[in-house]
């Protein structure tokens, strides 16, 4: 079977590619088994030196994998950038990993009693469209340092970066079948990389709703699994804060990649005696957003990833709840323009469910508390920001609201040594930093008695 990739700001067909089948993918779990014992006995400074290569070969051809995401996904160049050199810097990051999956030394009677990291076996990545590169090379990189062999499963529509990454792993001399990317349909491919007895770990990101099918589906095999799910994060302004700056770059915290970002600010909470002047003062940050070809330097926002995601981002705009529009292309491509839309009561569903698009809606609060409670109203947990001068404030805040990944005074998440992931239904484990080696390894106990 053959599959159109299609560049969302035109709409035209990029390339045509074979999806893969079940037989291919058992094939691949095969080979995946089979690279492991010798992945595993690699000596740590050299798995270590391989890593530090294949971020060489990354960066060489970091413009390469960026102009393909940008015609894949209609990142705008600049993000397609960062994201290539993402996976660069995680590359590097993880090369110190195998000379320090320390293990600890317990003292008890009778003996000396050590743990070891072991590496899990063969590890299923299977990844969304959002950001395709930068989501792969969080599990991938990590999984593979500890020792383990992988296959990654980019998503339908983001095939072309993945199955490049590929190939420069082995240009950077990985062995065959410790790092394979298979493209094919989530229901047939991911399912058997899923439910496939070979396989020891999942490692997904996406919808809470596939999440929550293969977490039952790893039950069977008590697979241990990593996930990061949907979010619908809070940006909360208070009264002290720099107001000027929090409404300039609020619409950077939601409408970043159109919108289609689990850690997307959806919901804007403000205090209510400055609650006009903020929207006063975000309607020109909105509207002079810069949404563009995502080739063109200037851009600021591509379109949305295909014509079905703007019918569902199209579904939440009510009308009559529009405060006001940014503007983007007419003609080809999924564009839609930044929205920002009032809530009234926070039961609307504009204000509950995750949106994916660019879209963010506004609720005013009364005080610290009321904030705090709003934003908890949710099952989701995984980034949120805090604007205010009051440093005691900002920590009370930021300990009282219920989510993985806050920032104080800023928009950003996701750094590379830093932890990620969610907490209730936004996810499970931490992806990045020094935690993420506990997803792929498991703890080993050995006793050995001294005595005579
Ligand atoms: P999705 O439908 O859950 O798909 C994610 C991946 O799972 C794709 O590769 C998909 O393949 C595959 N898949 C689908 N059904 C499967 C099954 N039954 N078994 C195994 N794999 C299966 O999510 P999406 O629509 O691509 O992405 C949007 C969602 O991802 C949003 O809700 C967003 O919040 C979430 N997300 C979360 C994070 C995070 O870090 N927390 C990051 C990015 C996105 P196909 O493409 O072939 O269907
Ligand atoms: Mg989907």
């Amino acid at each position: 079977m053959r599959h159109d990739v299609i560049n969302p700001a035109t709409a035209g067909v990029i390339t045509t590619i074979p999806l893969a089948g079940v037989e291919d993918a058992e094939a691949a779990i095969g080979r995946a088994a089979a690279a492991y014992p010798a992945w595993r006995a690699v000596a740590p400074a050299d798995r270590g030196r391989l890593l530090r290569r294949f971020a060489e070969v990354v960066d060489a051809h970091l413009e390469e994998l960026a102009q393909l995401e940008v015609a894949n996904s209609g990142h705008t160049i600049g993000n397609a950038r960062w994201e290539a050199g993402n996976v660069r810097d995680v590359l590097t990051y993880y090369s110190a990993a195998p000379e320090r999956l320390f293990g600890r030394q317990i003292p008890v009677a009778g003996g000396i009693d050590l743990t070891f990291r072991e590496p899990l076996g063969v590890v299923s990545v299977i990844v969304p469209w959002n950001f395709p590169m930068p989501i792969a090379g969080w599990g991938f990189v990590p999984a593979i340092a500890a020792g383990n062999t992988v296959l990654l499963k980019p998503a339908e529509l983001t095939p072309l970066t993945a199955l490049r990454l590929a190939e420069l792993a082995l240009e950077a001399g990985l062995p065959e079948g410790v790092l394979q990317v298979i493209a094919g349909r989530g229901s047939v491919v991911g399912g058997r990389m899923v439910t496939h007895p070979a396989v020891r770990k999942i490692c997904f990101t996406g919808s809470t709703e596939v999440g929550t099918r293969i977490m039952a589906q790893a039950a069977t095999g008590v697979k241990r699994v990593t996930l990061e799910l949907g979010g619908k994060s809070a940006n909360v302004v208070f009264a002290d804060a720099d107001l000027a700056k929090a409404a300039a770059q609020a619409p950077y915290g939601v409408f970043d990649n159109a919108g289609q970002d689990c850690c997307a600010r959806s919901r804007i909470l403000v205090q209510r005696t400055v609650y006009d002047r903020f929207l006063e003062l975000l309607e020109p940050a909105v509207r002079n957003l810069r949404v563009t070809d995502p080739a063109s330097e200037q851009s600021e926002m591509g379109p949305l990833i295909s014509a079905r995601q703007r019918e569902v981002v199209d579904s939440f705009v009510e009308p009559d709840r529009v405060a006001f529009q940014g503007s983007c292309p007419s003609g080809p491509g999924f564009w839609y323009p930044p929205t920002v839309l009032l809530a009234e009561t926070g039961e609307e569903r504009h204000w509950r469910e995750e949106i994916f698009g660019p879209v963010v809606s506004v609720l005013p609060f009364d005080d610290e508390a009321d904030a705090i409670r709003l934003a908890n109203d949710t099952e989701y947990g995984l980034s949120g920001s805090i604007w205010t001068t009051n440093l005691g404030r900002a920590l009370r805040v930021a300990r009282g609201v219920e989510t993985g990944n806050l920032s104080v005074n800023s928009h950003s998440s996701v750094r590379y040594s830093t932890p990620f992931g969610g907490f209730k239904q936004s996810g499970l484990g931490r992806e990045l930093g020094p935690d993420a080696l506990d997803s792929f390894t498991e703890v080993k106990n050995v006793f050995i008695a001294t005595g005579e």
